[in-house]
């Protein structure tokens, strides 16, 4: 089976070791460039495509200069994510603003930075009205409800929070219109983390039958679709990778067949994804403190699930390298858990996982944790989140955010 493998070693992250301490993230820039060049080149047949990067992924600032330089946007969902995009300098239509049940103050903040604002449901066209004005262009999210090839694999739309009805969706532009809108967008996201090409040249298809059929009912040309995120990424080595390149082709042809022939044309295609640009970038680092023999053997490490929560909120795997020892069959294997110190049973970076023997002072280095991992930190049972590092293309790395301290847990108290 094909391991994965890391742009460092066990010397190299020991000396850094030496000046942050572990537990600390590690971001590499050639890999988070290469994902997201993934998208530019393959939507490169698109005039006007755009992935603008969901924030929510990872919040850190350096990362979002160098996805910016990569031509890549940001899709905030709230008041610091658009002030983070604000202060890496992207402005107007670089950001697109897609929250939900969203606060008047969100607005008035994506409508001044002149962002692209997704409305979540058919009464915001009045509240933002109320509260911000209405800007010359406005997008609306669609959730499709009952999508009966999808179903099956991503749980019921029906079920889901986000998005306008197909009915409002034709009385959401109709609105729009009436009331002087003059530039229109459609958005959906169906998927998560989603490893089947089918399935976005699927979305893409009803989105462009859709607006399609705005345009006959309404009168509104749709000028961008965003077909979100959800684009998966392959954390077990047994998983096959999503091939963007095909993605793009699969929708390049549904959009010659809907798009191109009708006036429509040109219309240009958004992404809004996260973890596929930022996931295999990230390495979370850190060493084992402890090794505990009961009915299990645990192996106790420094970081816990405030570093890094998937495994522990859904059972989500992440590949695991202990760094300087051999993975090839025949070596020396043990099956283990690795866990985090947290007062809470479900914190477990791996469960029953089989790795080379481990001693305590090694280093564990979590794979693909670039997105959706730090991000998703917390401070609960009194842990601080560790430092995020970033290796440069030129080999040096840098700090891009220290580690907290109890100071700053401590920050918004009067003791
Ligand atoms: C979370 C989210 C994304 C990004 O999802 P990924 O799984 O990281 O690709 C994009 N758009 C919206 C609206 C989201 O909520």
């Amino acid at each position: 089976m094909a391991l994965k493998t890391l742009p460092f070693d066990r010397e190299f992250i020991e000396k850094l070791a030496e000046r942050y301490p572990t537990p600390f993230y590690i971001y590499d820039e050639k890999t988070l460039r290469r994902n997201a060049r993934l998208f530019t080149e393959s939507f490169a047949w698109n005039n006007g495509f755009k992935e603008f990067f969901a924030v929510k992924a990872n919040p850190n600032p350096e990362l979002l200069k160098i996805l910016r330089t990569e031509f890549l946007g940001g899709d905030c969902s709230s008041l610091p994510e658009l002030l983070i995009c604000e202060r890496v300098g992207m402005s107007g239509e670089e950001i697109m603003f897609t929250s939900n049940n969203t606060p008047a103050t969100e607005f008035v903040k994506a409508k001044e930075l002149g962002a692209i604002i997704n409305l979540d449901d058919l009464t915001h066209l009045e509240f933002l009205e109320h509260y911000a004005g209405l800007p010359d262009l406005i997008s609306f999210r669609w959730n499709p409800g009952a999508l009966r090839e999808v179903e099956s694999v991503i749980g019921n739309p029906v079920e889901a929070k986000y998005g306008l009805t197909t009915a409002q969706i034709f009385d959401g532009f109709a609105l729009a219109k009436r009331k002087g809108v003059r530039h229109f967008g459609l958005h959906t996201m169906v998927a998560s983390n989603m490893l089947q090409e089918e399935f976005f040249s699927y979305t893409a298809k009803t989105v462009f039958e859709l607006v399609l059929e705005i345009e006959r009912r309404v009168g509104v040309r749709v000028e961008f679709v965003n077909l979100g995120g959800g684009f998966g990424v392959a954390y077990r080595t047994e998983q096959t990778p999503l091939d963007m390149k095909k993605v793009a082709a699969m929708i390049q042809e549904e959009y010659d067949k809907l798009i191109a022939p009708s006036h429509l044309a040109p219309m240009k295609i958004f992404t809004e994804s996260g973890r596929l640009v930022a996931a295999e970038s990230g390495t979370l680092i850190t060493r084992v403190i402890h090794e505990k023999n009961i009915y299990k053997r645990y192996i106790g490490v420094d970081a816990c699930m405030a570093n890094l929560m998937r495994p522990g909120m859904y059972g989500a795997y992440h590949y695991i390298t202990v760094l300087g020892k051999s993975e090839r069959e025949g070596g020396d294997i043990e099956t283990v858990d690795v866990v985090g110190s947290l007062c809470e049973n479900c914190d477990k970076f791996a469960v029953n996982r089989e790795l080379p023997k481990i001693e305590i002072g090694d280093l564990l280095a979590i794979h693909d944790a670039g997105a959706h991992g730090y991000a998703m930190g917390f401070q609960y049972n009194g842990k601080l989140r560790c430092a995020e590092l970033l290796l440069q293309e030129n080999g040096e790395v840098r700090l891009i955010r220290r580690a907290e301290t109890p100071d700053d847990y401590f920050a918004t108290l009067n003791l």
